[in-house]
């Protein structure tokens, strides 16, 4: 039997270069010989109060953020996708998970603490948000994955899914796996204004979707090193994003070796190494482009696909619940 993966995203709007050298390109790698389930994770993303009132983009982003895994490459014939809310088993294994894992232990979490930090969100977040890591849990264990492929972020996610599969086992008996995490080629992306993590919601992003010259214009824009007034000064590669951007993405090692031995020399300016930029990227981003026109003109076809989806998940995830409420002893009638 071929292990599981589960592995997905928020529908907050649709995925960008962090997702793909995050977590995307191993997904896709892995898809034949792991039996895979995309999570289009709609409820999680009503944790950020920004979205609580805006249905319509959530609703939206499902379609999108399932354009985006197909586009690069997920097979639809051997992948399950499924959107979160479809499957109303996870909130009842989350409820009962969320029985054994303290509250303090959820506070220290860095992710957590990060989030609140860069998305502002002061002392007003839900008790959903506080519950995020332990939905995240109900998502991976429902459908007893082995591996969750995601950008470094999640791995203190990861960390409580596999204290409460062993937390659970331990108390009641074995229904749980303790999944591993999978890092992505790059473990966190900067985003393009350098900040420490290319996100959809803080506006420095280069998406998947971008048409060329949307993405031309993105990386003419992108921070640099701010040290630099002339081309003739001599640059600085490290941590310049232009540069870790060029390490990602450009799969011409020589240029790239030629480029940062100009740049610390002041032989070559911004505007030249974002052009060299600019061209590496369009090699990814134009088969995904074309791709996604095609399920751009058939949004039914992908509907389609997360109806299957969450019809598969439903089956895996009740047998998973019907376990778990025997082992709790949580009666049938
Ligand atoms: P949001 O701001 O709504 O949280 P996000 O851009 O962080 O959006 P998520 O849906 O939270 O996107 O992340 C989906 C997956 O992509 C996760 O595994 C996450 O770790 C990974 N990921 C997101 N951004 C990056 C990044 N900049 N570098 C590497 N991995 C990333
Ligand atoms: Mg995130």
């Amino acid at each position: 039997m071929k292990k599981r993966i589960l592995t997905g995203d928020n529908t907050t709007g649709r995925l960008h270069l962090g997702h793909y050298v995050g977590s995307l390109e191993n997904r896709v790698k892995l898809q034949n010989d792991f039996e895979t389930f995309i999570i289009l994770a709609d409820v999680h993303s009503l944790a950020y109060p920004k979205y609580i009132g805006d249905p319509d983009l959530i609703a939206d982003s499902i379609l999108q953020v399932a354009m985006d895994n197909l586009s690069v490459g997920l097979d639809p014939a051997k992948v399950t996708m499924f959107a979160e809310s479809t499957v109303p088993e996870i909130y009842e294994l989350a409820l009962l998970l969320s029985m054994l894992v303290p509250y303090s232990r959820i506070l220290r979490n860095p992710t957590i603490k990060d989030e609140i930090r860069e998305k502002e969100l002061g002392d007003s977040y839900s008790l959903g948000f506080i519950n995020f890591p332990v939905m995240m849990a109900a998502d991976i264990l429902s459908v007893r994955a082995d591996l969750v492929p995601v950008g470094e972020d999640q791995s203190p996610h990861l960390e409580l899914t596999r204290e409460l599969a062993h937390k659970f086992n331990t108390i009641y008996g074995d229904v749980f796996k303790e999944p591993e995490g999978m890092i992505g080629r790059v473990a966190r992306l900067v985003g393009t204004d350098g900040g420490v993590k290319m996100t959809k919601s803080l506006g420095n992003a280069i998406f998947l979707s971008d048409d060329a010259e949307t993405v031309r214009k993105k990386v003419m824009k992108m921070f640099t090193d701010p040290n630099r007034l002339h081309p003739s000064d001599p640059g600085k590669v490290d941590g310049n994003p232009v540069f870790i951007y060029h390490d990602a993405f450009n799969n011409d090692k020589e240029e790239v070796a030629d480029l940062k031995n100009r740049y610390v020399a002041g032989k070559v300016g911004d505007v030249g190494v974002k052009e060299k930029l600019v061209i590496a990227l369009e090699q990814i981003l134009e088969p995904i482009r074309e791709k996604r026109s095609r399920y751009e003109s058939d949004p039914d076809a992908v509907r389609g696909i997360l109806i299957e989806g969450a019809k598969r998940t439903r089956k895996e995830a009740l047998e998973t619940l019907n376990l778990v409420r025997e082992k709790m002893k949580l009666p049938r009638f």
